[in-house]
């Protein structure tokens, strides 16, 4: 081996191993952003009723439990829930359904918000 090659495997290899080091993380991030909307993540998390959306769209974990004061709920029915809904996009596990609404949280099955929609 020559030392022009063996200078040009050096940095080949250096260069490979950085990039590895560099891309595996990336890699690793990239899996688990994608696997964070696949149904068997149980790492994401459930919407509280004190999120900032939630009290945006008047979202509760029980549909029983919606003021009937709240303008947002005037065609509220306790018949409305998220499992039910239009918007609802399946389920990844008990007690979590998969909602357009909250893009990478999950929401009650007996949950409800003003964006419900006959499903
Ligand atoms: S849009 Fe539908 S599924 Fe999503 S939180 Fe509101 S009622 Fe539930």
């Amino acid at each position: 081996m020559s030392k022009n090659t063996a200078i040009k495997n050096g940095i080949t290899r250096r260069t490979l191993l950085q990039s590895a080091a560099a891309v595996v993380p990336v890699s690793l991030t990239g899996c688990a952003s994608l696997s964070g909307d696949s149904p068997a993540d149980d790492r994401i998390p459930l919407v509280r009723n004190s999120d900032p959306v939630a009290l945006a769209v008047a979202y509760h974990t029980d549909t029983r439990e919606v003021a009937a004061d709240n303008p947002l709920a005037a065609t509220h029915d306790v018949s409305q829930k998220c499992a039910n809904c239009i918007h609802g996009r399946g389920t990844d596990g008990p007690g979590r359904i998969v909602c357009g609404t909250f893009p990478g949280r999950r929401v009650s099955p007996n949950g409800w918000c003003s964006v419900w929609a006959q499903g």
